[in-house]
């Protein structure tokens, strides 16, 4: 629930980092090591058979579905789920547990290998190649519905997947898993991330930084490090963070690398590639209430001049049949928001050769307004003048490219006074 709180100012936080930590370098994977490689039939590489059958612990290169590719023509979509049920209501944080069979079963059917995170971070950090287009499945939080519902579906289709715990929620009170129960599936499977020590709101942790660097740091410590510290003594090998409702900021990026984390993951949707910021990797929220999101995580597609489609990092020119953004913006796409103003923020600096000067923002029932535009973030914000009292508020965009293109994106979200301002 407290997620799509966080999503508002997600982009505002994203886009003031300008340092980048490159994380300390994993040690290389033994069995790929020196790996003989053949060309593969469509033009790959992969391990020579010999090797495979001499090699038969590398299970995984077994299970891939298509030859093994250079490091950069690999793409990653990285999905995250939350809770599930068959019969509760579903929302934004809750699926259908149907569903998410119904999307497993889709993920059999395509092209699309599912790796495991230890496979992911070997590619990232240049000691494994994968396939072309991969998947890797997170799971945030701890829901006990995690081992009841998914985790029986991960192991039919034998699907490897992580768990991005919080150490207050570990313990099988509430809704939490048991950890027995965690330890069953990091047997069978599973592999387990850091998600923090309480589940901080963003409130939370601007009231430590407002109490002074030395506070900020301690609570960060507390959270972030010794999170950590508490998942190694209880399970191990945990060296992944998970931003909560994806946010994060610059003191905290700067931290992870000395408590011993390679990667951290955000709620920002797009592929991951093998330049991606280890700790800013893009993923994919999957709603109980989108079934777009899925869609989107799912399509791999190249447009013309090889820019990635549906990519929240790097969007290419968009479809005239698509007319929904490629780019991040806030309130999310058919969402539904409980503020009654919310802000309508875009985050356009992905997009290739825009001229900032020729975007335009049309609001429904506002028609043609004047956003903050953030020129070097390449940020568009606009926040109504007053109350919204319509139900469903449309957002169009339009903006030229260098190349004199003209182009355009829509996308609406519904507006829930019922729901209590955060
Ligand atoms: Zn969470």
């Amino acid at each position: 629930m407290r997620h799509c709180i966080y999503l508002l100012i997600l982009v505002l936080s994203q886009i003031a980092l300008g340092q980048i930590y490159d994380p300390p370098p994993l040690n290389p994977d033994p069995m790929l090591e020196g790996t003989p490689v053949t060309e593969g039939a469509t033009g790959g590489v992969m391990p020579t058979a010999e090797w495979q059958i001499n090699n038969p612990a590398l299970n995984s290169v077994h299970r891939f579905k298509k030859p093994l590719v250079a490091r950069e023509k690999t793409r990653v979509a990285v999905l995250g789920y939350h809770n599930f049920s068959e019969t509760k209501p579903v929302t934004e944080m809750l699926m259908r547990t149907s569903e998410l069979r119904n999307q497993m079963e889709a993920i059999r059917q395509s092209p699309y290998s599912v790796i495991s995170m230890q496979e992911f971070l070997e590619w990232r950090f240049g000691t494994r190649l994968l396939p072309e287009e991969c998947i890797l499945i997170t799971l945030d939080d701890g829901w006990r519905s995690v081992y009841t519902d998914a985790y029986p579906i991960f192991k039919e289709y034998g699907y490897p997947f992580h768990l991005f715990l919080y150490t207050d929620y570990v313990h099988g009170e509430g809704e939490s898993m048991t950890k027995d129960m965690i330890r069953e599936m990091l047997n069978n499977g599973a592999s387990i991330g850091s998600h923090s020590h309480t589940h901080p709101y963003p409130s939370d942790w601007n009231k430590h930084r407002e109490e002074g660097e030395e506070q900020y740091l301690r609570f960060i410590d507390e959270e972030i490090g010794a999170s950590k510290e508490r998942l190694d003594s209880l399970f191990g090998g945990v060296n992944t963070y998970c931003y909560p409702g994806g946010y994060n900021d610059q003191v905290m990026i700067s931290r992870l690398p000395g408590y011993g984390y390679v990667a951290a993951f955000t709620v920002i949707p797009g592929k991951v590639t093998s330049a991606e910021i280890p700790y800013q990797i893009h993923r994919y929220m999957i709603f109980g209430t989108d079934a777009s999101i899925f869609t989107n995580a799912m399509d791999f597609r190249v447009a013309e001049g090889g820019t990635a489609l549906s990519t929240g990092s790097q969007p290419g020119t968009l479809p005239k049949n698509t007319p929904k953004p490629s780019f991040n913006v806030t309130p999310l796409p058919d969402s539904t928001v409980g503020c009654s103003i919310p802000p309508i923020t875009a985050q356009l600096s992905g997009i290739p050769g825009l001229n900032m000067s020729t975007v335009r923002m049309r609001v429904s029932g506002f028609g043609y307004v004047r956003p903050n535009i953030n020129k070097t973030a390449r940020t568009l914000e606009w926040t109504p003048p007053c109350r919204i009292y319509m139900p469903n508020i449309s957002v169009h965009l339009t903006w030229e490219t260098t190349d004199g293109r003209k182009h355009h994106a829509e996308w609406s979200f519904r507006v829930d006074r019922a729901v209590p301002v955060d």
